[in-house]
């Protein structure tokens, strides 16, 4: 079966392309064929884009265009194109999948795209309103190129949309869960990809794992995940909630903000800029929302580095705590994303608060670069497990899943 993914970020977008004939077992995590990577922030009014096949073919170009379709249509044509020739013609493509950030209270799974669909998920712009847009024109996209081809919507809301209601509801006032105001969470492809991996990893049944999910990107977020389901997660209403970020702040008292508009009269988009943008390792920093330089400055004495690390760090470790209570015990904490797989730092001031829970990481096989692997020492209570997270896969696999139903 020949999958194409689209996962569209407000200002990115990137594909991949997978043929699962040359995998039999679709469990497996299989590498693309072709992938692409565009990124609108580099060049003002420009596309970078960076093409890569198996076959070791690899070029990056920049295109004058701001339009999402646009560049689309170009990479379905390095596809086909006589240079690369991944495959003959575009409708050996099977079907599409589509990462679209926000599913709502409608979706709690996987979908193959309908005209219904598609409304809803123009509805739910209002809860996502840079990412259900850019999904939208991939949508759309592929259906003026490939009007035949299925297409199938994967939520990152979904996983978690099973999570109870004391863990899902905000205490304000009881009119926000009826006006759809309640925990949603993010990252749900990632988290589930990674709990499943993880069983794998442990030759253990996914529904028998009490286990805490930490994604530490640019954005991080927290799974407690029980019965292979999201049972509590550190985002919320908005990728905003929870922990701090590289340039987000994560949870704040909510009167800071009330206090801010009563002091000086900041504007709805101002404070969305300065919470979302310049913030977090960022904002404390004054040095970069990267943790591989925040890090750097503070080996090198840098206070505020030291600092923002200290912080990222006890905001990390209270998340686990509460994540540890909504599952009453522990078998495996996973770290994923760019932080969680390469910062053998992160991970062990992590794992220290940890300790007396008899949970014990294997000090040396933190620092080789572990990758899908139980980096615990063999004494150790609970398992401490490196996955490297594969969005892309996981929504070619769901593809896979509903085009045998
Ligand atoms: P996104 O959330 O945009 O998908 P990533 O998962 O790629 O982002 O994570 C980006 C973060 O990973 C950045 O803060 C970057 O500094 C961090 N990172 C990447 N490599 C390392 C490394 N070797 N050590 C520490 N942090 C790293």
């Amino acid at each position: 079966m020949k999958i194409l993914v689209l996962n569209a970020g407000s200002s990115s977008q990137k594909s991949c392309f997978y043929d699962l004939t040359e995998n039999l077992s679709p469990e497996q995590p299989a590498k693309p064929l072709w992938e692409a990577r565009v990124d609108w922030t580099h060049h003002q009014g420009f596309a970078k884009v960076e093409v890569e096949t198996r076959q070791g073919r690899g070029w990056q170009e920049e295109i004058q265009t701001h339009s999402r379709p646009a560049i689309i249509t170009h990479l379905l044509h390095t596809l086909t194109d006589e240079k690369n020739r991944v495959i003959e013609k575009l409708t050996e493509i099977d079907v599409v999948g589509h990462r679209v950030v926000h599913g709502g209270e409608t979706y709690r799974e996987s979908i193959p795209i309908t005209a219904t669909v598609k409304a809803t998920i123009a509805r739910l712009t209002a809860l996502a309103p840079a990412h259900n847009p850019a999904s939208l024109e991939g949508i759309e996209a592929i259906e003026a190129v490939l009007p035949t081809v299925p297409q199938v919507a994967v939520f990152d809301t979904a996983f978690h949309s099973h999570m109870p209601q004391a863990a899902a509801l905000y205490p304000g006032p009881y009119e926000w869960f009826e006006q759809g105001i309640r925990r949603y969470g993010f990252h749900g492809i990632s988290h589930q990809y990674c709990a499943n991996r993880t069983a794998q990893i442990l030759g253990k049944a996914l529904p028998a794992l009490k286990l805490i999910t930490c994604h530490l990107g640019n954005g991080c977020s927290l799974a407690a995940i029980s019965q292979g389901r999201s049972i509590d997660t550190t985002m919320g209403f908005t990728p905003l909630d929870g922990l701090m970020m590289g340039s987000r702040s994560g949870s704040v008292d909510p009167g800071i903000l009330i206090h801010l508009l009563r002091q000086k009269t900041y504007t709805a988009d101002q404070l969305d800029q300065m919470l979302n943008q310049a913030s977090g390792l960022k904002g404390i920093s004054g040095i970069s929302s990267d943790m591989r330089q925040v890090s750097e400055a503070a080996a090198t004495g840098n206070n505020r580095a030291k600092l923002a690390l200290d912080m990222y760090i006890h905001r990390l470790r209270s998340g686990i705590g509460a994540m540890l209570t909504s599952l009453g015990g522990l078998d495996a904490l996973v770290f994923t994303a760019g932080v969680g797989e390469n910062s053998a730092l992160i991970r062990a001031a992590a794992c220290e608060a940890f300790a007396f829970l008899g949970l014990k990481l294997d000090a040396e096989k933190n620092q080789q670069r572990p990758i899908d692997q139980d980096i615990a020492t063999t004494d150790s209570a609970i398992r401490v497990v490196v996955v490297h997270t594969q969005e892309d896969w996981a929504i070619a696999q769901e593809c896979w899943k509903l085009m045998q139903t």
